[in-house]
């Protein structure tokens, strides 16, 4: 009871602050330039509201009259216009509170599109209340107002709410994707600020597309939320500053407003598209990277991918290669099955994972031979690695109560020597110690 107190009251004094600045950027006209509220408390009901319901819209109401009655705006104004904004956020979060959206939803070339979609009939629904309101308070503008509401309403809903849906989970998480990105984060910000200094020297229409180069650069990065963010601050500034210009002294034409405003948010959408579809692909590709270098059954290296990072390693510092191979697999598989053979070589790599000395790689080279690389050391510490697994595999049985054994080969390997040379040693030594009686392991001579 007390937290879902405390959590209504934080909705109460976000809803208020929101309209503070709407309310704030309304000047001396009606209609305020700038309403971040409704898009933004949609996305906060969505992404830390799961279980809002009809009070949380109350309270959310409440906060925008509250702040309407300090500026002292008319009780039957602020009712008709907060009654479209909280039906603009009803029907959104109704519409979108069963999407599953959140930083791991929108990747997805068409996930952007889609959310515009179905928030067209909250933004239509608030436009035309609005419209209707204004009329009612004595305006003749119903239609211009209502295409006006709209516009402004879907720039609000490209930029505000995406930003809200990927906003990264914790700080540590939004520092970790500010380090990783910097490359694309650090050139756009320069290109953003240089395009607000720039724009009171070139002024006209060309301003809507300086913004353009940071954006997509942003986008490339297949980051959403730092897309968004950059999106938002540019098309704030062009909502605010230039479509003030465009009002009051380019035009008083209303057909150029709101191509204007079109521009806007076609702008912002395409961007944070672009954002969503970049890390979709991102996803994929390292979805495909961890198939092609991983071992499909254990999940360990594959033989390709184990090869190829001890080749490099090799080439730098040298180690010890282990060759290791189950004993007896085949009885194992002809007693009981290959499906439990396969089980236990999956065990088999948990265990030899778990013992594994730090910076050690483990692979599949086929069937139920496995190789490790061992870090550079001493002979006697190979050794005593080389004991520690193979002691490791045959004292405890794996997971399912099955004792098995492995033998190995070691071959340790100065720095500049070929994997193929030493795998022909270790296997060798390999051979020696089945030859030996198995569970155990040779040095390569
Ligand atoms: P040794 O102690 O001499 O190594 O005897 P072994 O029975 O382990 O050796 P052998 O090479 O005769 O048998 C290996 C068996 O491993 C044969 C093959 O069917 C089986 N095997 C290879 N890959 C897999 C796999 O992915 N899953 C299962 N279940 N069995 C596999
Ligand atoms: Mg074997
Ligand atoms: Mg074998």
């Amino acid at each position: 009871m007390g937290r879902e107190l405390v959590s209504l009251t934080c909705l109460l004094l976000i809803s208020a602050l929101l309209t503070w600045i709407g309310v704030s950027a309304r000047g001396g006209s009606s209609f305020s330039l700038l309403w971040p509220a409704n898009a933004v408390l949609v996305g906060i009901l969505l992404r830390y509201y799961p279980r809002a319901g009809l009070v949380h819209l109350l309270v959310a109401l409440l906060g925008f009259l509250l702040v309407d009655a300090c500026y002292g705006t008319p009780w039957r104004k602020s009712l008709l216009l907060n009654g479209a904004n909280i039906l603009t956020v009803a029907i959104a979060w109704l519409s979108l509170r069963r999407q599953g959206l959140g930083p791991e939803g929108l990747i997805s070339a068409t996930a952007i599109p889609r959310l515009m979609l179905r928030c067209q009939p909250a933004i239509l629904a608030g436009a035309l209340c609005g419209g209707a309101a204004v009329v009612w308070l004595g305006s003749s503008t119903g239609w211009k107002s209502t295409i006006m509401w709209y516009l402004a309403e879907l720039i609000n809903f490209s930029v505000l709410l995406p930003s809200l849906l990927t906003l990264p989970g914790s700080w540590r998480q939004c520092r970790r994707e500010m380090w990783r990105d910097r490359r694309y984060l650090v050139p756009a910000l320069l290109f953003l600020l240089l395009v607000l200094l720039l724009d009171k020297h070139l002024g006209g229409p060309g301003l809507l597309v300086l913004p353009v180069p940071a954006l997509i650069w942003l986008a490339l990065s297949g980051n959403r939320f730092f897309t968004c963010l950059a999106t938002c601050a540019a098309s704030l500034y062009m909502f605010t500053v230039l479509d003030d210009q465009l009002l009051y002294q380019w035009s008083k034409d209303a057909a150029t407003v709101y191509s204007f405003r079109t521009g806007i948010s076609i702008l912002a959408l395409s961007a944070i598209t672009t954002a969503c579809a970049v890390a979709e692909r991102d996803q994929l590709f390292a979805r495909l990277q961890q198939v092609a270098s991983h071992d499909h059954l254990t999940g360990v290296l594959n033989r390709g991918a184990f090869s190829e990072a001890t080749e490099q390693r090799l080439a730098r510092e040298g180690g010890g290669l282990l060759l290791l191979d189950v004993d007896f697999f085949k009885k194992i598989n002809d007693e009981h099955g290959h499906p439990t053979g396969d089980t236990v070589l999956v065990q088999l790599c948990q265990r030899l994972e778990e013992l594994l000395p730090p910076r050690a790689l483990l692979g599949r080279m086929g069937g139920e031979e496995f190789a490790v690389l061992l870090a550079p050391g001493e002979e006697s510490e190979l050794a005593d690695q080389a004991d520690r697994l193979i002691q490791g595999v045959a004292d405890r049985p794996l997971a399912q109560a099955m004792r098995v054994t492995i033998s190995g080969g070691l071959r340790q390997a100065a720095p500049g020597e070929s994997l193929s040379e030493l795998l022909a040693d270790a296997d060798l030594a390999l051979y020696r110690a089945k030859q030996a009686g198995r569970n155990r392991w040779c040095r390569a001579t």
